[in-house]
């Protein structure tokens, strides 16, 4: 295994020591799962249906379209006559899948275009397929109606449900699905992606093969922007502590420069608040409480960037420096580290995490995030005034609404 120049990253799940070549998969980590696949295949014993679960932006949509290749690879040898295993990422079919235009690899999602099921031409609107959420009946009449044909370029036929517990709740799309995967047609290989297998049908479940993936280790994301996403080591490294285990999100991140920078706003306002008297804490707390009316996500992310911070000055205390997610502010929390009780840290985590799941079960999120910001330990305040007037400007923009509160 061969790791960038860049400084060691510790792994923070046990997948470690398989970062390696991966070939023409795309899939960053999930090294067991690749190998299921891959052994499957060589051994001709593709299933006809999977269940890939995971959480979002984990490589569930990527998995399934490596399989696709990896069933439809037409691995031509090289100058040495060796031939790369498949996926191959070379071959004629591995770049038409690769580029979304292989008449056989379709995805399926809630937005998808509704077609004419043997006409094949458009049966809704732009606007209509934006506005849907949930896949319908006509999606999967669409899909029999495709199985029910030999694979045009010669290969198999995959069809990838993204978002598959997203079926519509009469029945009707689940039926439909369930006929064909009771009666799988020859050649058709049907991947049903989702977060957890909760969320599906049990005669569903029962009728697929299970793969669950989970978080990626920090250092083969950080692998992966490099050698895949071209990154710089350094902002690699960054990219990848600050993904929580999830691919999808470091190369979004990569492909959106202003990413580090509203992260640095957001570790700002967190120390500001943790740092901030009664006063304004409930300011904080109320301006989150606003935010998310507007946009839930981002207020899961800022509790997320809470843990974090917190769970770095609890491995500060305890010296584990090379563990620390967010390196870039590693003196500023040794600093808290040294100043905090032995019990802040785990009385912080405890406090976000039931703020986190009382926003779940739907609390009043202004009294969630007081109660919250209330029992989060203090921290010396002048760590945030040293920073703050380093860069008032930033702090103050910070990518909350504008309107003082
Ligand atoms: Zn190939």
């Amino acid at each position: 295994m061969t790791m960038p120049d860049a400084a060691p990253v510790p792994s923070t799940s046990g997948d470690a020591g398989s970062t390696g070549n991966t070939g023409g998969w795309q899939t960053i980590g999930h090294s067991a799962a690749r190998l299921y696949l891959q052994r499957s295949h060589e051994a001709g014993r593709v299933a006809h249906a999977y269940l890939i679960t995971g959480p979002d932006q984990v490589g569930k949509r990527t998995l399934a379209l490596d399989l696709a290749r990896l069933v439809n690879c037409t691995p031509t040898p090289d100058m040495f006559g060796d031939d790369a295993p498949p996926p191959c990422g070379k071959c004629v079919p591995c770049d038409r899948i690769a580029r979304d235009v292989h008449a056989d690899v379709k995805t399926i999602d809630p937005h998808t275009p509704l077609l004419g099921v043997s006409s094949g031409t458009r049966e809704s609107t732009p606007d209509q397929d934006a506005a849907r959420t949930l896949i319908s009946i006509g999606h999967v009449r669409e899909m029999q109606h495709d199985v029910s044909l030999n694979p045009f370029e010669g290969g198999k036929r995959v069809v990838i449900f993204d978002g598959a517990h997203r079926m519509a709740p009469d029945g009707s799309g689940w039926n439909a699905l369930l006929k064909t995967l009771e009666e799988p047609p020859e050649n058709v290989v049907i991947v049903l992606l989702a977060p957890t297998v909760g969320s599906l049908p049990q005669t569903v479940i029962s009728r697929c093969q299970p793969i669950e993936l989970h978080a990626v280790p920090t250092g083969e994301i950080e692998q992966g922007l490099i050698e895949r996403g071209g990154a710089d080591p350094e902002v690699a490294a960054q990219l990848a502590r600050l993904a929580a285990g999830r691919p999808g999100r470091a190369f979004a991140a990569l492909n959106d420069e202003t990413t580090l920078d509203r992260y640095r706003q957001a570790v700002l306002r967190v120390l500001t608040a943790s740092a901030g008297d009664i006063e304004e804490r409930f300011r904080y707390a109320n301006e989150m409480a606003r935010e998310f009316s507007r946009n839930r996500e981002m207020v899961e992310r800022e509790l997320e960037l809470w843990t974090s911070i917190w769970r770095d000055i609890m491995l500060l205390k305890h010296e584990l420096t090379n563990s620390v997610a967010n390196v870039e502010w590693t003196g500023q929390l040794s600093v808290v580290a040294s100043a905090s009780a032995p019990d802040d840290a785990r009385l912080a985590i405890e406090a976000i995490s039931r703020a986190a799941d009382g926003l779940r079960r739907n609390g009043m999120p202004r009294v969630v995030l007081e109660v919250m910001l209330l029992e989060i330990p203090a921290i010396p305040p002048e760590i945030v005034e040293n920073m703050n007037s380093a860069d008032e400007d930033e702090a103050l923009g910070g990518g909350w609404d504008e309107t003082p509160s």
